[in-house]
This record gives C-alpha cells, sequence and structure tokens, in this order.
C-alpha cells in the first residue's frame, strides 16, 4: 500500500505537525532520521525510531518488532486518522534531492578562516566556462564583484563557492557544483548559527526573493544598474535564522517580489508568506511570475530580468491586475 505513497519530507511533515526529529547523533544513520518511537511511546527515552529517508522504512532501536513500510502507521500513531495521514504524506512530497547526510559542524570562527584559504574564481577556467554556460556574459566581472571562489582538491572542490555574508563578513558558503553530481550544492554547516539567506549585495528598493543562490547572482548582475536586490532563500526550511535574516533584508527595501521556481508548492510559498507575516511587514508583497520560456530566473538571459521585473513593478503602478501573494499588508 505504501507503495502508492511517494515518500515525503520527514523533515518537512514533522515540522509542520510538530514532532521533534534529529538527523545527526547516537542511534541516527546517514540517510535517516530519528524521532521519539511512536509504539514505545514514553517508554522511549529519547529518539529510537528510525526513519529511511529515500524509502518506505523504519526501525526501532528499542524494540525490533516496531519495524515495518507502512509510512502511514507513523502517522496515524501520532493521533491522526487514516484519511489525515495520506493527506499529510501527499502534502509533504520530497522535493528536490535529500539533505546533505555528511555535515560537518565548523565554529563560526573556524569557518572565516576556511573562507580565507579559498582561491579566487577568477583563476579557475573550469569557472568561469561554466558561469558563461550558465548565461552570464560577463563571468570575470561576476566572479569579481561577488567575491566568488574555489578550491582545488578535497571536499570543496569542483564547486563555485559563494560566500554568505552578513554585514560584511562570512558567515557560511555554498558550493554550486559545476560537474555533474548528485548533490549540487554543498553548504558549510556553521554551529549556532543555521539558517541564513544569500543577497549579493545590499538592498534597494526592490527586493526580488528568488530560491537559489545562481538565481540571486543572476538576477543581481542582470540590475546593476536598477533600484533592484535579489535574496535567495538558500533552502526550504525556514528557520528562524532563516526568516529573521529574510526580514531583515526585506524590511528596507519597499517591495517585496517573489520569484519563486515553477513547480514550487503552494503550500511552500504559503509557509513563507506566513512565517514573513507574523510581526508586520513594511511593503507590498507579491508573486512575481516567470515567463512562460523559463523554470527559474537562473535560466534567464541576462538581457531579459530587467525588463521582467521593471514591466511587472511598472505594471502595479499603472493598476493593472498582479496577482498579489498578500493582498494589501502595507503596514499601518
Ligand atoms: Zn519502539
Amino acid at each position: 500500500l505504501s507503495d502508492t505513497i511517494p515518500q515525503p519530507d520527514w523533515r518537512r511533515l514533522f515540522d509542520h505537525i510538530r514532532v521533534p526529529w534529529i538527523d545527526r547523533g547516537k542511534n541516527c544513520k546517514q540517510g535517516n532520521i530519528n524521532i521519539k518511537c511512536v509504539w514505545c511511546g514514553d517508554h522511549d527515552p529519547s529518539m529510537h525510531l528510525s526513519i529511511a529517508e529515500a524509502m518506505p522504512a523504519y526501525y526501532c532501536y528499542r524494540n525490533p518488532d516496531h519495524k515495518g513500510h507502512n509510512i502511514v502507521s507513523i502517522i496515524t500513531r501520532l493521533g491522526y486518522s487514516y484519511t489525515e495521514a495520506r493527506t499529510l504524506l501527499n502534502q509533504f512530497i520530497r522535493i528536490g534531492e535529500l539533505p546533505q547526510q555528511t555535515k560537518q559542524s565548523i565554529t563560526l570562527d573556524a569557518a572565516r578562516a576556511k573562507w580565507e584559504q579559498f582561491r579566487p574564481a577568477i583563476h579557475n577556467p573550469d569557472i568561469l566556462d561554466y558561469l558563461y554556460s550558465r548565461g552570464f556574459p560577463e563571468p570575470e566581472l561576476v566572479c569579481l564583484r561577488y567575491d566568488l571562489r574555489f578550491m582545488p582538491y578535497g571536499r570543496w572542490s569542483h564547486r563555485v563557492l559563494i560566500p554568505i555574508k552578513e554585514n560584511g563578513r562570512i558567515l557560511s558558503w555554498t558550493g554550486r557544483a559545476y560537474v555533474p553530481t548528485e548533490l549540487r550544492y554543498l553548504t558549510q554547516d556553521v554551529s549556532d548559527n543555521e539558517g541564513f539567506v544569500y543577497a549579493p549585495r545590499g538592498p534597494r528598493r526592490i527586493a526580488v526573493v528568488v530560491e537559489g543562490p545562481l538565481d540571486a547572482l543572476k538576477v543581481a548582475s542582470a540590475t546593476e544598474q536598477l533600484p533592484i536586490s535579489p535574496v535567495a532563500l538558500t533552502g526550504s526550511n525556514y528557520n528562524d535564522n532563516r526568516i529573521r535574516r529574510l526580514k531583515g533584508f526585506l524590511q528596507l527595501a519597499e517591495w517585496w517580489l517573489f520569484a519563486l521556481d515553477r513547480g514550487v508548492s503552494a503550500i511552500q510559498v504559503n509557509k513563507l508568506r506566513i512565517a514573513l507575516e507574523i510581526g508586520g511587514k513594511s511593503g507590498y508583497s507579491f508573486l512575481l511570475p516567470l515567463p512562460t520560456a523559463f523554470g527559474d530566473p537562473g535560466e534567464m538571459p541576462v538581457e531579459v530580468i530587467g525588463p521582467w521585473i521593471t514591466g511587472f513593478y511598472g505594471g502595479l503602478h499603472g493598476n493593472s491586475n498582479p496577482p498579489p501573494l498578500a493582498a494589501n499588508t502595507r503596514k499601518t
């Protein structure tokens, strides 16, 4: 029966129904997340139910009878009806790849020291070729202006390293693979400081919220002369830090335009909107529809991006009928 259910994103699902989970530590193997065993209940002193993320399977470290493949039963044991459980599993279908399983958390100081060891991406012809092929007509300029780097060997090799900065200082970085690999983005995990957004430059009048760092870089390079500044979500886990940083950026802009990838679930957009509206906001927010030919802003040629955004913005002033993400939410 569970074969007919797509594999859910357990992390998002459990966040939604407020079930604590862990993805590291004792009894938690790569490729699994653990929760308090729903069969052991209060007899489970910690998190002994291990749930596979890539296939429908679970196993309890306390009681080997608590194992199986019927993932619906995990949810029903938490007090949901069968129908509710099926609905939840369908709501939280996994989008994209499995999360990185081999997080190696380092301190902020260590992260800053490590970043300084990376080399300027402008010296890596493979990266220049890659950026050019992704629609950046002046890859050297992009490397310099946005401080892109690379490492010739080790864990960070074969990736364009994109700095995540706060107040001009390194917070973390994310590496976009420029060779085919399972994990397109690899991000440095910094202890006690999870959850950030990527803004290639400071806020301007119009903030454009995009999904990935490369989308943000593309929008930034295309709008250098315009009152536009992009910010990338860099993930779908809207934890407190990420929301705080996103709000910090957006509150300095007047207009918020959400240009999310085609195929992003309405739930995801809604979750973000709700998270952002808590605490108020300073401008108007709108869903910025992608031109039909493109799946995300990163696919768009730079010469198309400026007119796309300014055209929509102009439409807002001309009282056309833009699709509101949160209608009439101007702070009073
Ligand atoms: Zn158990």
